[in-house]
C-alpha cells in the first residue's frame, strides 16, 4: 500500500524524467498525483497519455516561478510531498541562454521552497511530520571527474556550465531551507538519463532519429567524453524510495554504473540500428562524424550510488545494454511520439557554441 491516502506534487511532470516519474506512481503506488507544468518546448503531455482519466491523477498548468499560482495549488490540494523535477534542462541551450536557467532552476525553485514552507507551517500532527520536499538534481553539480574516482555525496561542487551552476544554486537553497527553516527537504544527484519518452536534444535520441534518417551524426570533440547512464524508470523507482525512506536533510546519488564514452553510446546505438532496422546504404557507423567540442565539456562523470543502494536498499534494474534496447525499440515503436515534435517545427541543429 505504498503512498495510500498521500497527494505527491510532481513539478516538470510533463518533461522526460518527470513523466516517468508520473507513470511510475499511478502504476506501483497509491499515490494522489498532482503534475504541476508550465509546458515549456521540452513537456509533452503525450508521454502521459496512460496518466488522464486516472482518478488519482491532476495536470495543473503552473510556473514555478509564481509564489501566488502555486500557494493556490497548495491550499487546494494539501500535498503531503513535492518532488521537484521543473527545470530549464539541457546544457547547450544553457551556454546561448542562460537567463532562462536562472529563472526556473534557481528563482524557480526558490519559490517553491517559499510556499512548501508556508504550507507545512500550517500543517499539524502526522501530516506535519510526513511532509517532505525532495529536489531532483544533477551529478553536472559536482564538475569534471580525472580517469579515476567517483562523485560522492561529500564531493565538493564545481558546476562548469550555466545549467549545472543554476541546479548547483537550486541544490544550496534546498540546502538552506533545511537548515534555516527546518523544511524537511531531500536532494538527490544523479548521472545522466536515458529511455523512452526523451526528448529528441539529447544525445541518445537524437543519434537515434538521425541515424534511421541517415544523417550525420555529429559526435562532441573526440567523443571521449564519459558519462554514467541510468536508464529513467531505475531513476523515478530511486526518487520514490528515496521520499519514502529517505533522511531529511540527506543528500543521495543515482547512478547505474554505466561509464560509456560518447562514442561508445553512439556506436551502440548504430549497431542496434543495424540489427534492428537495417539500412540499404550500408552500416549506420558510417555517418559518425566528429565536430567542434562544447565549451567546457566536462570530461568525465562517475556515480558512486552506494550510499543509495547500502542505506535504502535501491538496486538498478536495468545496465546499459539491456536499457539502451528497449531504448532504440521503443523510439522504433513510437515513431508517433517524436515526429510530433518534429512537426511541431525543432530543428535537431547544432546549438550551444557559445
Ligand atoms: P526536461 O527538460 O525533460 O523536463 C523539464 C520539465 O519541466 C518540462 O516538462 C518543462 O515544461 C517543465 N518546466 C520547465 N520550467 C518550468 C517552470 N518554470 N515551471 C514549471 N514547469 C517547468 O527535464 P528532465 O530531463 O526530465 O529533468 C528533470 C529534472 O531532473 C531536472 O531538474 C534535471 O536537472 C534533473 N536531472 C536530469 C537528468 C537527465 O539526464 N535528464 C539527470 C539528472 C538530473
Amino acid at each position: 500500500m505504498r503512498f495510500k491516502g498521500t497527494t505527491i506534487f510532481v513539478t516538470g511532470g510533463a518533461g522526460f524524467i518527470g513523466s516517468a516519474v508520473v507513470r511510475h506512481l499511478l502504476r506501483d503506488t497509491h499515490a494522489r498525483v498532482v503534475n504541476i507544468d508550465k509546458l515549456t518546448y521540452a513537456a509533452n503531455l503525450n508521454s502521459l497519455l496512460t496518466a488522464t482519466g486516472n482518478p488519482r491523477y491532476a495536470f495543473e498548468r503552473q510556473c514555478i516561478c509564481d509564489g501566488p499560482g502555486l500557494r493556490q495549488l497548495f491550499e487546494r490540494y494539501q500535498p503531503d510531498a513535492v518532488m521537484n523535477l521543473a527545470a530549464e534542462s539541457h546544457v547547450d541551450r544553457s551556454i546561448d541562454g542562460p537567463g532562462e536557467f536562472v529563472q526556473t532552476n534557481i528563482v524557480g525553485t526558490f519559490t517553491i521552497l517559499q510556499e512548501s514552507l508556508r504550507h507545512y507551517r500550517s500543517l499539524e500532527g502526522e501530516k506535519r511530520d510526513r511532509f517532505r520536499f525532495l529536489h531532483i538534481s544533477t551529478d553536472e553539480v559536482f564538475g569534471s571527474l580525472g580517469k579515476d574516482g567517483l562523485f560522492t555525496e561529500t564531493t565538493a561542487y564545481a558546476p562548469n556550465s550555466p545549467y549545472s551552476a543554476s541546479k548547483a544554486s537550486s541544490d544550496h537553497l534546498v540546502r538552506a531551507w533545511r537548515e534555516t527553516y527546518g523544511l524537511p527537504t531531500l536532494v538527490t544527484n544523479c548521472s545522466n538519463n536515458y529511455g523512452p519518452y526523451h526528448f529528441p536534444e539529447k544525445l541518445i535520441p537524437h543519434m537515434i532519429i538521425k541515424g534511421l534518417h541517415g544523417e550525420n551524426l555529429p559526435v562532441y570533440g573526440d567523443g571521449q567524453n564519459i558519462r554514467d547512464w541510468l536508464f529513467v524508470e531505475d531513476h523515478a523507482k530511486a526518487l520514490t524510495m528515496v521520499l519514502e525512506r529517505g533522511a531529511p536533510g540527506e543528500t543521495y546519488n543515482v547512478g547505474g554504473r554505466n561509464e560509456r564514452t560518447n562514442l561508445q553510446v553512439v556506436e551502440t546505438v548504430c549497431d542496434l540500428l543495424d540489427r534492428l532496422a537495417p539500412a540499404a546504404e550500408g552500416r549506420h557507423r558510417r555517418l559518425i562524424s566528429f565536430v567542434a567540442n562544447r565549451p567546457g565539456h566536462d570530461r568525465r562523470y562517475a556515480i558512486d550510488a552506494s550510499k543509495l543502494e547500502r542505506e535504502l536498499g535501491w538496486e538498478a534494474e536495468e545496465n546499459f545494454e539491456s536499457g539502451i534496447e528497449k531504448t532504440v525499440n521503443w523510439y522504433l515503436d513510437n515513431r508517433v511520439w517524436w515526429q510530433d515534435i518534429l512537426d511541431r517545427g525543432y530543428q535537431q541543429d547544432r546549438i550551444g557554441l557559445g
